[in-house]
């Protein structure tokens, strides 16, 4: 087990928090807070213990001096001050004297937010690369280091497992609760255990699949993979998304795994991928030639249902269709509603499918929707996630 924050007495004390405020912005506008949101309680927290609180974080993939515009923290330091209603001093700079003086100068339940980590990048992508000496830098301005930012936990960066290998450490709330439900997913889930698959490729999924294949009973699989499953079962899939290359991986799993992959049966086709085209509700062995296949079709949905009512532990991830489209979305709003009304435990991860449950209305329905795309992907590969290396065990 790592140590958490309340392992530590922070009165007094500099507590550099590594926080994902990873959040989309236009204009100088937050279009989503929902990450600044979920730090909230680790920060409240050490400001309450009485902690010098220092908020680090990247912003974006910043490649040139002009992107420094646009992936500036300053609108995050403005909004994180109204949601704690406490001046958040924002310091437009990674390090130096200005980072530095300010920081000799804070008193307890202050709180300060540098720039944006990956300006680091910039110069042979220090933050990224993790290089040594920046991370050693940073850790030498707090006495504490934890953890909060959950979706960078499976890379190793400066500002996370730099950092930490220079200080006491541990994760901070949000990272902890991740882990514990992530857990309930791979650690004696409760059975029947059924697992949605969707979204764009086979190809990103493959080791999940591989690994949650195991442990599950079922796998339903939907979106634009399911079209290189269908191929790999024989069927003419039209026009649709298909991965040529991993064909022989789905004829693998299918012969591995006959009773427990569950396939459409029927699918939404149309000739062009744009609203208001003339759609078909196809069975998969009717797909024509110059169809593309963009959703799962009403047959489909009820199959999963009966799966999924069964199930006592769900894991999904990955859009039923092309749901940026309202006429694509059909499939992946209904089953929104089916996962809604099961009693199994319910969790979202990937960022699409996080999205599209909580557009839809659907975000208090489930029990956990995981705020990292691909560190939470990466747990259920079985993979360690880099970053909690450095971080002390309890
Ligand atoms: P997540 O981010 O939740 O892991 P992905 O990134 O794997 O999900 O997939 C999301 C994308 O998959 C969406 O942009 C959606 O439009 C696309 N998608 C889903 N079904 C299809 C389909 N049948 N054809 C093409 N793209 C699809
Ligand atoms: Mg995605």
């Amino acid at each position: 087990m790592k140590k958490t924050i309340k392992d530590y007495d922070l009165k007094g004390k500099k507590v550099i928090i590594r926080c994902d405020f990873n959040v989309p912005i236009e204009g100088g506008v937050i279009k989503d807070d929902n990450r600044i949101r979920q730090s909230l309680k680790t920060i409240r927290y050490a400001r309450k213990m009485g902690a010098k609180v220092i908020l680090l974080s990247h912003l974006g993939r910043v490649k040139t001096e002009e992107d420094k515009e646009k992936y500036t923290l300053r609108p995050v330091a403005e909004a994180l001050s109204k949601l704690l209603r406490k001046k958040v001093i924002f310091i437009n700079k990674t390090r130096g004297k200005e980072v530095e003086e300010t920081i000799k100068n804070m008193k307890e339940k202050d709180v300060i937010l540098l720039e944006n980590t990956r300006f680091e990048d910039l110069e042979k992508q220090k933050e990224s690369k993790n290089d040594k000496r920046l991370g050693k830098y940073w850790a030498s301005l707090g006495d504490i280091y934890i953890n909060d930012a959950f979706g960078t936990i499976h890379r190793s960066h400066a500002s996370n497992l730099g950092i930490a290998k220079h200080l006491k450490s541990g994760v901070g709330f949000l990272v902890e609760k991740e882990i514990k439900e992530l857990e309930k997913l791979t650690k004696n889930p409760k059975k029947p255990y059924t697992i949605i698959l969707g979204g764009s490729k086979v190809s990103d999924k493959i080791n999940l699949l591989k690994n949650l294949s195991k442990k599950a009973d079922y796998i339903l699989i939907g979106g634009g993979m399911a079209f290189t499953f269908l191929n790999a079962a024989g069927f003419n899939i039209g026009s649709s998304l298909c991965e040529k290359e991993e064909i022989p991986f789905c004829k693998q799993l299918l012969e591995d795994y006959p009773d427990k992959i569950i396939l459409p049966i029927d699918i939404i086709t149309a000739k062009e991928i744009k609203q208001n085209v003339k759609t078909k509700n196809r069975f998969v062995n009717e797909i024509e030639e110059d169809e593309i296949g963009l959703d799962i079709g009403k047959k489909t949905l009820e199959v999963f249902k009966q799966y999924i009512d069964d199930s006592k532990t769900i894991f999904w991830n990955g859009p039923m269709g092309y749901f940026e489209i309202k006429d694509f979305s059909k499939g992946t709003k209904g089953l929104c509603e089916v996962i809604a009304n099961s009693k199994a435990y319910k969790i979202i991860g990937g960022g699409d499918t996080a999205r599209a449950v909580t557009e839809m209305g659907y975000e208090k329905k489930v029990n956990h929707i995981s705020t990292g795309g691909g560190a939470s992907l990466t747990f259920l590969e079985g993979v360690k996630l880099k970053a909690l290396d450095s971080i002390n065990e309890k």
